[in-house]
């Protein structure tokens, strides 16, 4: 963790901004909860367990600063609420999700076969395509076997 964490003090850095305690401690947080998409509310509780002065309002703040910088993925599933997720890539776009109507469950998955289709898109509508989402909704395994 520690070699993450020095990597994203050095991409703070480059933009002019510092790794304060409050950053690291969120990030400490994401970092060991790789796959698990969670939302402020739940990094707030994480990390006030290490430290108790830490606001909601600083952790949306650091999560915002965060997905600007590109250390942070932000994910919309639902309406309800974002969920944040590390980066490791940057720029570079990682994996996809499948997301269970049911039990709320996210798996992520890596086979990407989008970028015939990003290529296509990008020829027919004249359309620069940087980078693009997706978001399969359905049952997982444990919920349709108990519908
Ligand atoms: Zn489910
Ligand atoms: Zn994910
Ligand atoms: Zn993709």
């Amino acid at each position: 963790m520690q070699s993450k964490i020095t990597r994203i003090e050095e991409k703070l850095r480059e933009q002019d901004f510092r790794l304060t305690p409050q950053r690291q401690a969120v990030m400490e947080i994401l970092l060991s909860n790789t796959g698990e998409h969670l939302n402020a509310e739940e990094i707030f509780q994480a990390a006030r367990e290490k430290f108790p002065d830490l606001g909601l309002a600083t952790v949306y703040r650091t999560l915002e600063l965060l997905v600007e910088l590109g250390v942070v993925h932000k994910l919309q599933f639902n309406e309800d609420c974002s969920r944040y997720e590390y980066n490791p890539d940057g720029d570079k776009h990682s994996h996809h999700h499948l997301i269970c109507l049911k039990c709320g469950e996210i798996t992520e998955f890596d086979e990407d076969l989008l970028d015939e289709l990003e290529r296509k898109i990008a020829q027919q509508n004249n359309f620069a395509v940087t980078d693009h989402s997706l978001r399969f909704y359905g049952y997982c395994a444990k919920c349709r076997h108990s519908k």
